[in-house]
């Protein structure tokens, strides 16, 4: 996990470009709130839909 560095052994990971991540462990980069696999990126910044739009 690119998050918290911790390997990932359940099946709950999100692979976004060559990036692993606990499905745990997305944040927002900007509000910092919990994405829930519901995220967006722009410029290599993880998103929540608000923070997108
Ligand atoms: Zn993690
Ligand atoms: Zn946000």
């Amino acid at each position: 996990c690119k998050c918290c560095s911790k390997q990932i052994e359940d099946k709950f990971l999100l692979k976004i470009n060559e990036d692993c991540y606990h499905e745990t462990c997305m944040l927002c980069d900007v509000c910092g709130c919990s994405l829930n696999g519901s995220c967006f990126i722009r410029d290599n910044q993880l998103l929540c839909k608000l923070d997108y739009e």
